[in-house]
């Protein structure tokens, strides 16, 4: 089954097209690497899949519910949204409260049952539980990126997207960052969408790739066919 499928997705600014009929296909309990150059329109995809932005034209399915634009030409937020934990640019990190408390006011927000509970785990499966009481002010890029993991988690999701979670962050920052997700991928059984513009970073972490350029889907393939076709120049770049 895919969790996502969207069919000739467009978003227009000012009539130009940031995302053109594009039609991606995330298969359940994977990690899809989401491939493209800065400004390909990554960024915008990922924002209509979890209801942070309305496609100008055509429909998003998530979990196999459909949900696409209304007679007004409107969209509907996809259904099924609430299933989504999305790490999307700025990830609403409170530089003021602890890192439990940031994960507090989510859970609150979100209507988690038990969510003290929840979120000492999120906290745990980000590998954060000695300094939930610390201030995030204080916390370096790499611990941010974890507390804005933690926070795509505190709602239990069925799908993560992850924007760009390698950004700033240093060769060890981001070897943890890819063991973590692969971690949370295979112990919580969570379907992974990571987008970046670094292609050699998702190896051997992305079981699926879709590389995206202009907007327009230029292909999707395996781990496989990647492998087969880039293969060597991937493992050259990623020697760890
Ligand atoms: P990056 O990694 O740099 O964020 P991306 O692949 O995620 O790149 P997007 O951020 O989705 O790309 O941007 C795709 C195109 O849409 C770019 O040309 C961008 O300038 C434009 N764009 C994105 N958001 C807006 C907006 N709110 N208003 C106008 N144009 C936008």
């Amino acid at each position: 089954m895919n969790v996502v499928e969207t069919r000739g997705l467009t978003k227009s600014y000012r009539g130009k097209r940031a995302v053109d009929r594009l039609d991606l296909h995330v298969a359940q309990g994977g990690i899809y690497g989401f491939v493209g150059k800065n400004g390909a329109g990554k960024s915008t995809v990922m924002k209509m899949v979890c209801g942070l932005a309305a496609p100008t034209e055509g429909e998003i399915e998530l979990f196999g519910g459909r949900a696409g634009a209304d007679a007004r030409g409107e969209a509907a937020r996809p259904a099924g949204t609430s299933r989504v934990g999305a790490l999307i640019e700025a990830p609403g990190i409170v530089p003021n409260l602890t890192a439990y408390e940031n994960l507090m006011a989510k859970a609150l927000a979100l209507g988690v049952v038990d969510a003290p509970a929840r979120c000492r785990e999120a906290l745990a499966l980000v590998g954060l539980e000695g300094v939930g009481r610390k201030k995030a002010k204080g916390f370096s890029l790499g611990m941010k990126q974890r507390l804005g993991l933690a926070l795509a988690l505190v709602g239990s999701p069925d799908l993560l997207l992850l924007d760009e979670p390698f950004n700033g962050l240093d060769p060890e920052g981001t070897r943890a960052m890819r063991n973590l997700i692969v971690r949370l991928n295979q112990t919580l059984g969570v379907t992974v969408v990571i987008s970046s513009h670094v292609l050699d970073q998702l190896d051997r972490v992305a079981t699926r790739f879709g590389v995206i350029a202009e907007g327009r889907m230029v292909r999707e393939m395996t781990a496989e066919q990647v492998q087969a076709e880039c293969g060597d120049s991937l493992r050259v770049r990623t020697a760890d």
